[in-house]
């Protein structure tokens, strides 16, 4: 069987983000860009179901500009087998990105697609719920641990108070979540043998899908810097000045 993982470029985690002076949107000028974390997990994830023989071919997915090809090598370093870069001229809303991969899946007929659970640079959470709802097909969203048997997929999910275990029927839409594993370290030969691995482009518009934006972005803005704390000389004056000052006791 074959897995798709949809994996997208977003401001590496460890960059301090800013916002462009005329706060019309996030400076990524000169920014190092890496592969959005929670993918990386499902990349992991797929490359972890092939080797233990569940699966035939990962094929890893991303919508944006050339750019993105960089992503795919990544994902192609940790294990995958190719690359499908979907060029967009706009990095593409969620629906748009569910739409484009809904149409990949209508081509690649994969039996399971693979999403992180979020993209930490919008922090939508809506691509693998949109796609498991235009596909018509099961979605495992949140998964902390994922089996397939018989052609189903069980997926326990942390929720409040304790673990879910589901089970859901083949094709369907899983989304990683930060303990479904601990992507491997890279080494140079899988970043050479990435190197040579295909990738096949498409654009936005041949796979028939308007991805033209529905949000209107109206600003962008730095979060207002905190105020220097305090130190108080001891408890009493600490509960006087959260009951007086404070006001939260
Ligand atoms: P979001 O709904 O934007 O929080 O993204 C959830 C997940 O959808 C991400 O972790 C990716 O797996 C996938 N995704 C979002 N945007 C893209 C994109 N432009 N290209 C490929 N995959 C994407």
């Amino acid at each position: 069987m074959k897995i798709l993982v949809a994996v997208k470029r977003v401001v590496d985690p460890n960059v301090q983000v800013r916002a462009k002076a005329d706060e019309s949107g996030v400076d990524t000028a000169n920014v190092k860009m890496s592969m959005n974390p929670f993918d990386e997990i499902a990349v992991e994830e797929a490359v972890r179901l092939k080797e233990a023989g569940h699966a035939d071919e990962v094929v890893a997915v991303t919508c944006g500009g050339r750019a993105s090809e960089e992503t795919l090598r990544a994902a192609m370093a940790i294990g995958a087998d190719r690359g499908l870069l979907i060029q967009c001229a706009a990095p593409p809303e969620p629906l748009a990105v569910a739409k484009l991969l809904r149409a990949v899946c209508e081509r690649e007929a994969p039996q399971l697609v693979l999403l992180g659970k979020q993209a930490i640079d919008d922090d939508a959470n809506q691509t693998g719920q949109m796609l498991a709802a235009l596909s018509g097909w099961p979605q495992a969203t949140f998964a902390a641990k994922l089996a397939l048997t018989g052609g189903r997929a069980t997926v326990s999910r942390e929720v409040d108070g304790g673990t879910e275990t589901v089970s859901v029927a083949l094709p369907a839409v899983v989304t990683a979540d930060l303990r479904l594993n601990e992507p491997r370290y890279v080494t140079l030969p899988g970043i050479m043998k990435a190197k040579k691995k295909p990738i096949a482009t498409l654009d936005a518009s041949e796979l028939g899908v308007d991805v033209s934006p529905r949000l209107k972005l109206l600003r962008v803005s730095e979060l207002p810097a905190r105020a220097p704390g305090i130190r108080v000389p001891d408890v009493d004056t600490l509960i006087e000045r959260l009951k007086h000052e404070a006001k939260v006791i």
